[in-house]
């Protein structure tokens, strides 16, 4: 059997909500639901998360819930007939008083009124992922009036990016803090927030989640010039977070496409070393919103992403609205296994010359060093509670399986989105510890098929109050 290392973050949409078209994305191997706050109502995102939550239960997979906030994203308003075209040097104007339902291909609200004060004759503005752009000719009280530069069709409530970033939208909008809330009724396992700038964004979000009662892991989405200016910046954001994502849409808008593959690799390697989960997105697949295979250069794409060793690659459109959400599913994870058979190395040096800040990652460390360099193992056992330890190994380049066993529900869908780790169903706090061994490699071969002369590595805790946390490691020979 051969398991998938990569995960597949799914958003979904209009296109995959219904209970059968969800059980069609597990089986396709979606890890993560992404819900896009940015669309849909409380009452959809609720029975999305529900349906996920039955589906997951039914077919006995551990599904991760990512709230992903909208943020201040703003946004144009809507079209009285959903879209427009745009002609290249017509005017087009947007307006924090004209009504929001009642856009024409000459005027449509916007729902950020510090866009007249933030912006300058001269300024380009990208709206739809840079589809459409637009020049500012002048401010006219609420009113910001353009010249389309590039023209097309513009479609209800698409994002509008400054070139060169620089808008001053504070992170956490009234609207995210409610969605905070939701987030955390639905028992949401990641909460994403959108434009970030600095790690006290993180850490109100963080805060604003617990006392909300959400014990979900928050991921800061890279998406503003600034966060990227320079490594300092970059690593305070990453640092402040527990995973982070690429989001390549509004990043490539902000920075420019041209240097958007070099960030990206920066950002993968930036978050990995410094122990974070990082999830790489948008536009993967994107020519499969209307057709069934995807394009060579998106293979590729996809490719690259998993020999950086993304934690995890993500589909938006193509999951949500596509004509085709399962194949593109199929597709990203035909591609991830086929980019796991060609490692650009087998050799990790993560944290070489580094002192070690926690027992449990001494042992999480001892553990992959044992495994890359002992042939006969096969797979990696981690008993555990909150998912640190396996989070700790899957930082380390290795093709062995990382098997999370532990009884927590909230753990088993966290660590799903964890690069070559894998969650399963294992209570161990009733056990007589001289049988827990034997009870754990029982379990494992329900997993994994394994034949004499294997081996494998099991890490634990002592179940006592002194000492929590790993502390332990066994390497055990199947007979
Ligand atoms: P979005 O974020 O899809 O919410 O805009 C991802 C991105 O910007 O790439
Ligand atoms: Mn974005």
């Amino acid at each position: 059997m051969n398991l998938r290392r990569t995960k597949i973050v799914a958003t979904l949409g209009p296109a995959t909500q219904t209970h059968e078209q969800i059980e069609k994305m597990i089986l396709a191997g979606m890890n993560v639901a992404r819900l896009n706050f940015s669309h849909g109502n409380h009452h959809e995102h609720r029975q999305r998360a529900q349906t996920i939550r039955a589906m997951a239960r039914k077919l006995q997979k551990h599904i991760a819930i990512m709230v992903d906030l909208q943020g201040p994203k703003i946004r144009i308003a809507q079209f009285i007939n959903g879209q427009v075209t745009l002609q290249a040097g017509q005017p087009f104007v947007l307006s924090n008083t004209h009504p929001h339902n009642a856009g024409t291909a000459h005027i449509v609200g916007i729902d950020y009124p510090a866009l007249v004060t933030d912006c300058q004759p001269g300024d380009e503005l990208l709206l739809d992922d840079g589809r459409v752009v637009l020049e500012i000719t002048g401010i006219e009280g609420q009113e910001v009036h353009t010249l389309v530069v590039t023209g097309g069709s513009l479609s209800n409530n698409k994002g509008i990016n400054r070139k060169g970033g620089g808008l001053s939208a504070p992170s956490l909008t009234a609207k995210d803090e409610e969605d905070i809330k939701l987030a955390a009724d639905i028992q949401a396992d990641y909460i994403a927030v959108s434009f970030p700038r600095y790690g006290s964004d993180i850490e109100h979000a963080r805060q604003l989640a617990r006392q909300a009662g959400s014990h979900a892991w928050i991921v800061a989405k890279i998406e503003r010039a600034e966060a990227v200016i320079d490594d300092q910046a970059l690593d305070a954001l990453i640092t402040a977070s527990d995973a982070v994502m690429v989001a390549r849409g509004d990043l490539g808008v902000e920075v420019g496409d041209a240097e958007l593959a070099g960030i990206q690799k920066k950002i993968i390697l930036h978050a990995r070393t410094l122990n974070k989960v990082v999830i790489t997105a948008t536009q993967m697949m994107e020519s499969m919103i209307t057709n069934p295979i995807p394009t060579r250069a998106e293979v590729s794409d996809v490719a690259n992403a998993v020999l950086d060793y993304t934690d995890a690659v993500m589909l938006s459109a193509e999951s949500a609205s596509g004509n085709f959400p399962v194949e593109a599913v199929m597709a990203m994870s035909r591609i991830c296994m086929g980019a796991e058979k060609h490692p650009t190395s087998n050799k990790s040096g993560h944290r070489l010359g580094q002192v070690f800040p926690r027992c449990d990652e001494t042992i999480a460390l001892s553990a992959m060093y044992a495994a890359n360099h002992f042939p006969g193992v096969k797979a990696i056992v981690s008993l555990s509670e909150s998912g640190h330890t396996p989070l700790i190994m899957s930082r380390i380049r290795s093709g062995i399986p990382i098997y999370c066993f532990t009884r927590h529900k909230e753990t088993q869908n966290r660590v799903a989105l964890f690069r070559g780790v894998y969650p399963v169903n294992f209570d161990s706090s009733h056990l007589d510890p001289a049988m827990l061994m034997q009870a754990a490699l029982d379990e494992l071969k329900k997993h994994q098929t394994l034949n004499s002369g294997d081996w494998i590595i099991v890490t634990n805790g002592d179940n006592n109050a002194s000492q929590s946390g790993t502390n332990g490691m066994k390497l055990i020979c199947v007979d």
